[in-house]
């Protein structure tokens, strides 16, 4: 058996639906497949919005924005000749929701999650009516339905994986044998029974946490990428692609990818060790990348990937007084956190006397002005800012234990006459990050994919 989840990006118009429906109809004839859907294109993005033009207020970008979701789902409805029963019902609830929001001019994260779960309703009662129509027993689920359970941090909901675990096989396994569940990602339910939404990209953890759940064989992630790649192709002419990963590499990998992944999607799969496939819906010959525990080790070095993250700043806080005083990092980090400022990097030296912090560079003048409010003083003397960032990682589980891989990174980069600003290297040894100027961002990107022969197959 296996979880197969189809992303926004393949969902654009009706023959998306039909491509896949014809597909999943040859699929099932040899092996049972659980479906999880996203919602199509660009329509969680217009929930999101929706939300926030009702609690302005706002009346007429609200039924404008109605409409046009209406109106794109009912074409796809009509297209594929479907009733649109379940469709309907859903767009008659998100207007009744959005036109209350709107006329009492406020709304709560609760109710935020209710509206961007939607656009997965709409999507997964799409393809489960077409799957009927084609002759195959279906049966849509929203993702509470499906047995979800997830704590109440609206908007990035935890799944709780112990009851999700026992529901989902509760409500899932009976009727596998002769039913195909379709189930929109994205949502759960929390204890208190009330619609969340997973974060930004959960249908993959949907995915995940279904096929964990059940324990199936692998699970699919279809979309419109090949699979992770050793590098930007916009960047380095020889990117290739990476086709077996580990759970940790694949983790550090996703922050860089072209595709938006969830954060945590594949924390699930690592309990059970779920096989997990990123594959190409539009190139079914390619097998994709598979993400799973086992771990291979490259002749050309241990380094597997390398990413590159543009728009970010350093921010340093510096002060002599900090040396040695417990407590002056906590300090800096909760002050960025309760301001709600991601934290990508960090380094201190040895000395104690400075901290710098990497942040998205939107951030950054927001930061340095919070920092500057709150700690500037005899301790902290000084806050710099260097705006004009990029950070790299080098990538490969084989860099536990290997000496002279830093060497390597870093003669490479400095062999191109470039400048390393910053370092940092967790203890798991899978990743070695480094900040250079923007500028340069792509030579040395160019640098450590030829020195570890990233280009060659493995
Ligand atoms: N539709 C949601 C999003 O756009 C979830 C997903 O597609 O994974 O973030
Ligand atoms: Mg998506």
């Amino acid at each position: 058996m296996l979880v197969m989840k189809f992303g926004g990006s393949i969902l654009r118009s009706a023959s998306d639906y039909e491509e896949i429906a014809e597909y999943l109809q040859e699929f099932v004839n040899t092996e049972r497949a659980v479906v999880v859907v996203s919602a199509m294109r660009g329509i969680t993005d217009q929930l999101i919005n929706l939300g926030e033009y009702a609690a302005r207020g706002d009346e007429f970008r609200v039924k404008g924005l109605l409409s046009s979701i209406r109106e794109k789902h009912e074409e796809v409805c009509q297209q594929l000749g479907l009733s649109c029963k379940l469709l309907n019902e859903e767009l008659e609830r998100l207007e009744k929701i959005t036109i209350g929001i709107t006329y009492i001019g406020e709304i709560t994260p609760g109710l935020r999650d209710l509206i961007a779960s939607i656009g997965e309703n709409l999507s997964g009662g799409i393809l489960s009516e077409l799957l009927q129509k084609r002759g195959i027993r279906s049966r849509f689920f929203t993702g509470g339905e499906a047995g979800i359970v997830t704590d109440d941090s609206y908007g990035e909901a935890h799944p709780l994986m112990k009851a999700t675990r026992v529901y989902v096989r509760s409500n899932l396994l009976p009727i596998l044998e002769d039913t195909v569940p379709v189930v929109a990602g994205f949502s759960g339910l929390s204890q208190e029974g009330k619609v969340t939404t997973l974060g930004r990209g959960g249908s993959d953890l949907t995915a995940v946490l279904l096929g964990s759940s059940l324990e199936v064989r692998e699970v699919w992630l279809w979309s419109d990428v090949d699979g992770m790649l050793t590098a930007d192709p916009k960047i380095v002419k020889d990117a290739r692609l990476i086709k077996q990963i580990s759970y940790r590499e694949a983790i550090e990998l996703a922050h860089f990818g072209a595709k938006r992944m969830h954060p945590r999607f594949l924390e699930p799969a690592i309990a059970t060790n779920t096989p997990i496939r990123i594959r190409n819906f539009f190139n079914r010959d390619c097998s994709g990348t598979l993400i799973s525990s086992r771990e291979v080790i490259r002749e050309e070095g241990v380094v597997k990937a390398v990413g590159l993250r543009k728009d970010v700043a350093i921010l340093t806080v510096r002060g002599a007084g900090m040396v040695g005083r417990p407590g002056t990092a906590a300090k800096l980090f909760s002050i960025l956190g309760e301001n709600r400022i991601n934290i990508m990097m960090i380094s201190q030296s040895i000395s104690e006397s400075d901290i710098s912090v990497v942040v998205e560079r939107d951030n950054a003048e927001r930061a340095r002005g919070i920092i500057e409010a709150r700690l500037l003083g005899p301790i902290y003397r000084e806050v710099l800012l260097d705006r004009n960032c990029a950070v790299l990682a080098a990538i490969g589980a084989g860099m536990r234990g290997t000496p002279g891989v830093a060497a390597r990174v870093f003669d490479a980069v400095s062999s191109r006459g470039i400048n390393v600003k910053m370092i940092a290297q967790g203890s798991s040894e899978v990743n070695i990050s480094f900040v250079v100027d923007e500028g340069d961002g792509e030579e040395a990107v160019r640098a450590i994919h030829s020195e570890f022969s990233l280009g060659k197959a493995d």
